[in-house]
């Protein structure tokens, strides 16, 4: 068998997503199952055989005879460059019994693992996020939609959670007995009534004790009643949201505040350190409104409270890139960073990435007048609806402010 077209993914995971429309897995360009052939949202099947179908059959034939199916673009470009895909990572660390029988020539169809984003429920309205992944930002943008910089179906929206018009639970009860893998994702799963029941549900069929649990969380809401269902886990895994520090992430990561995210990083790392498979990792976007406090993400994430960080470039909404800021300031706020945090943590993996990224980011030309208007009418907008402004804290913004609404 070819060992580099070959995915675990296709054969032992179900991918769902916010809306209940079924991918190849969270990694796939526009979900990877997006062609005529599709299968039906999982609210519409009766049936509980959702591993299967003309599309995911497919992908998976393509792969088998030696082929690389378009969908899975970001893996290949990854590979292409030498560096670690989200098909490696699986065949290798979290799946390798599976991918070595594939290797073999068993193309066994079975449920190993499940990434499930439940919906767009969150108590923060981040400023690159998007409506349909916060309700708290659909919300804002619904008061007022004649000046909002996007639209919003709020019919679509308001909608319950697919998780309880759908047969998930079925599913699980009958197929989860070979669970090895939950993927967690929102909206914010810890304020969600079922992502509590899934939990429940997992725990009561005694499949927890075989399931590394992994969250995507902002970690506003954690507490002894999370550590509590956690403890009846293999493994948990808390990808903790965070983009800059301190006022800086206040006006990201609106309306939470700092204080309370530096005491639950604390409260985290205490219950990380109680047992070995406790783990909690800073997941950080590095954007133009977050690239000045990077020097402190770096001094407080990594230096002060000793987190893993997962540096993530943002690339949508394309006008909050890193490199979206006036080319007046652009190269001496990057390579300030730069300098700091090669000088200080120059051998670490993530931060020596970063630091990479910020010197390319330096060198690159001029942003688009479309990207430059995009930013300033989303930040305005939002500026207006919480009480804040983009100059206060980043003042280089006022040449592109005073010309754009
Ligand atoms: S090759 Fe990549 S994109 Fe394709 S299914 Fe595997 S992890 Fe997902």
């Amino acid at each position: 068998m070819p060992n580099n077209t070959l995915c675990v993914l296709p054969f032992n995971t179900l991918s769902i997503g916010q809306s209940g429309h079924q991918r190849l897995c969270c990694n796939a360009l526009n979900g990877g199952l997006s062609d005529s052939d599709m299968p039906a949202p999982v609210t519409f099947r009766k049936d509980l055989k959702w591993q299967h179908g003309v599309a995911i059959e497919k992908v998976r034939s393509t792969m088998l005879v030696g082929n690389k199916p378009t969908q899975c673009e970001r893996c290949w470009k990854l590979e292409d460059i030498g560096a670690e895909s989200y098909r490696q990572i699986n065949n290798t660390y979290r799946f390798p019994a599976t991918y070595e029988k594939l290797l073999q020539g068993d193309a066994t169809v079975k449920l190993e693992r499940l990434e499930l984003d439940f919906g767009n429920k969150c108590n923060l309205a981040c400023r690159m996020c998007h409506p349909y992944s916060s309700s708290l930002l659909a919300q804002e943008i619904n008061k007022d939609p004649t000046n909002a910089y996007t639209q919003v179906d709020m019919e679509f929206l308001e909608k319950t959670s697919w998780v309880k018009r759908s047969r998930l639970f079925d599913v699980v009860r009958e197929q989860g007995h070979d669970l090895k893998s939950v993927y967690i994702i929102g909206g914010e799963p810890l304020i969600m009534d079922e992502q509590e029941e899934f939990l429940d549900l997992l725990i009561e069929l005694d499949f927890a004790k075989n399931i590394s649990l992994e969250y995507n969380s902002n970690i506003t809401t954690i507490g002894s009643k999370w550590y509590d269902k956690w403890s009846h886990f293999k493994e948990v895994n808390l990808n903790a949201s965070i983009d800059g520090v301190e006022e800086y992430y206040e006006y990201v990561r609106w309306p939470a505040k700092w204080d309370k995210i530096y005491s639950n990083l604390q409260e985290l790392k205490y219950w990380s350190n109680q047992r070995p498979n406790n783990k909690t990792c800073i997941h950080t976007t590095l954007s133009n409104l977050t690239m000045p406090s990077m020097k402190k993400v770096a001094d407080i994430l990594v230096g002060e409270l000793d987190f893993n960080i997962f540096v993530i470039n943002v690339d949508h909404p394309t006008c909050m890139r890193p490199e979206v800021l006036p080319d007046s300031v652009r190269a001496s706020i990057a390579l300030d960073a730069a300098e700091h945090i090669n000088s200080k943590f120059g051998e670490h993996y993530a931060l020596s990435n970063m630091v990479k990224s910020l010197e390319k980011i330096a060198a690159l030309p001029s942003p688009s007048e479309q990207d430059q208007q995009d930013f300033i009418k989303r930040m305005k907008f939002m500026d207006r609806h919480r009480k804040q402004n983009l100059l206060d804290l980043h003042p280089w913004f006022k040449e592109w402010y005073d010309v754009y609404q």
